[in-house]
């Protein structure tokens, strides 16, 4: 007899895999949208667009969790888009979406850039680091859309070179990221120069906290709630492993484990700006070809290093958790946590920058003593043990030991005989 499909997945608890029958075409969204959401390639609506987009259509403040990857930009925007289309253009901010960092502000004015091809919609993108004078003047011509980050945002409003008074479409992405980051009063100074009665309100967060409750009650109408699950667990295609190691052991693991990985791209996380500047400049020395983001570069490093990494030009990033959230880079075959994260969710949104479109990935962690109570916290939030590994040689050492760091002065390592054609890849 033949066992139903469905009742095989029961018997061995597999879940479902979420299917939406929805089409584009069922949204609501019009035909030149549609042509576009086809020149994308866009077969059909993800989780988070199927349910978003028609209660956008219809007028509803939404709050929806979503992580980044799901197609949660383009739930928004294409919407709104929609909403735009009859005009007027250029006159005034009709659309302002405000996001943690400049590289999600700058991936989200992109797409709206992408989706609004065939719009006369002007869209514009404000963030730190780069100087006022060509947003002034973007500004000034007029703009209908705005991607921005709070600091610069706000620093136009009090130069007086925009105005929000009109804005209808507000949207908060990543609103857990913004408040960790500090952004309270900001977003909350920038909801309050919102002040169109009219204004539908749209929050994006992984998490909903004290704080964001607050926000939502203050400041969405009748929200709907969407939730299409938040994977707290990294995604199955991803295999992670921790490495205990001593502290000052942790640079020469990481050059073990470079050597032994296969080609791919690697972002290597650490939790502090001078220690990811370390971490890379040491890389370099070894002729690893690598690049390095945080918030201490100027915007231009920010932009070259993410474009090499992206590019291929450069096969490793050294990063800050910067890079862990919103940064939608499809061919990243590697992470590696220098430092355990702090906090718990970052791991798992670090984690998710490898392992995706159902590509395979590999996470490793490298696990210092003083760390292991973040590793226990990051494995009751996931609900999972971690399996341990260790690397011939390095051992769990726990007395400090004290040794020279790497400078510019020492002769370099001679690669073992584990180098691997990822390591001689690596070479300048
Ligand atoms: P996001 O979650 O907005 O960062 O989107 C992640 C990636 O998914 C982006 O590269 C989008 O272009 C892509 N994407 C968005 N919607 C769809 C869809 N319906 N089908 C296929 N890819 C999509």
């Amino acid at each position: 007899m033949e066992v139903p499909y469905k009742v095989v997945l029961l018997f061995l608890n597999i879940p479902r895999p979420k299917i939406t029958y929805m089409t584009f075409k069922d949204t609501g969204l019009n035909a030149e949208l549609l042509k576009v959401i086809e020149a994308c390639g866009f077969e059909n609506p993800t989780p988070i667009q199927a349910q978003s987009i028609p209660q956008i259509l219809s007028g509803k403040d939404v709050i929806g969790s979503a992580q980044t990857g799901t197609g949660k930009t383009a739930a928004f925007a294409l919407p709104i888009l929609h909403l735009l289309k009859d005009g007027p253009f250029n006159e005034k901010v009709r659309c302002l979406v405000i996001g943690p960092t400049r590289e999600l502000a700058a991936q989200i004015k992109e797409q709206f850039v992408l989706f609004g091809s065939k719009s006369p919609s002007k869209v514009c993108l404000l963030h730190g680091g780069v100087p006022y004078k060509a947003q002034n003047e973007a500004l000034s011509s007029g703009v209908d859309i705005i991607a921005a980050t709070p600091g610069r945002l706000l620093d136009h409003v009090k130069n007086k070179t925009i105005d929000l008074s009109d804005v209808e479409y507000l949207v908060m992405d990543e609103v857990d990221r913004m408040l960790d980051m500090g952004f309270i009063e900001d977003v909350t100074k920038i909801i309050r120069k919102c002040t169109n009665k009219n204004r539908q309100t749209l929050l994006f967060s992984a998490t909903v906290s004290d704080s964001i409750k607050r926000i939502i009650a203050n400041n969405l109408k009748d929200p709907v709630e969407i939730n299409i699950g938040i994977q707290l667990s990294p995604a199955s295609t991803v295999k992670h492993e921790v490495y205990p190691i001593g502290a000052l052991q942790k640079f020469d693991l990481l050059i073990a484990l470079m050597e032994n990985m296969k080609e791919g791209s690697t972002i290597i996380f650490c939790r502090m700006k001078d220690g990811a500047d370390r971490v890379a400049r040491w890389l370099k020395e070894r002729e690893f070809n690598c690049t390095v983001m945080h918030s201490n570069l100027s915007q231009k490093l920010r932009e070259e290093s993410l474009r090499d990494f992206k590019s291929g030009a450069a096969q490793i990033l050294v990063a800050t958790d910067i890079a862990s959230r919103g940064l939608d880079i499809a061919s990243v075959t590697h992470v590696v946590n220098y430092d355990v994260p702090e906090h718990s969710e970052d791991y798992v949104h670090r984690i998710g920058r490898t392992g995706r479109a159902q590509k395979e990935g590999d996470a490793a962690t490298l696990v210092a003593l003083d760390e292991m109570s973040h590793l226990d916290s990051i494995e009751k939030l996931i609900g999972m043990h971690i399996p341990q590994r260790r690397l011939e040689g390095f051992n769990y050492i726990q007395e400090p030991i004290i040794r020279e760091m790497p400078s510019e002065n020492q002769p370099r390592r001679r690669r073992n005989s584990r180098s691997s054609q990822f390591g001689r890849r690596r070479k300048a």
